[in-house]
């Protein structure tokens, strides 16, 4: 799926290392979602945000790549 806020890369399925949950996101823009039902272009996560908000660094190295939806 391209992004829809951004429209200039595909969405990643990745798994957050630190507590085993899924995130949908855009390599380019870091756009989040939290499920991949939910993904528009009026109700994403900024990464960065949402990564400080559950206490996490917002560096990739968090994240492991599953797969592109
Ligand atoms: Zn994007």
């Amino acid at each position: 799926m391209i992004c829809p806020r951004c429209e200039q890369d595909y969405i990643v399925e990745a798994r957050i290392k630190g507590n085993g949950s899924l995130i949908y996101i855009c390599p380019e823009c870091d756009a989040t979602w939290l499920s991949s039902d939910e993904i528009s272009s009026s109700n994403f996560f900024d990464y960065g945000t949402y990564m400080k908000s559950i206490g996490r660094s917002q560096l990739w190295d968090e994240l492991e790549i599953t797969g592109r939806i």
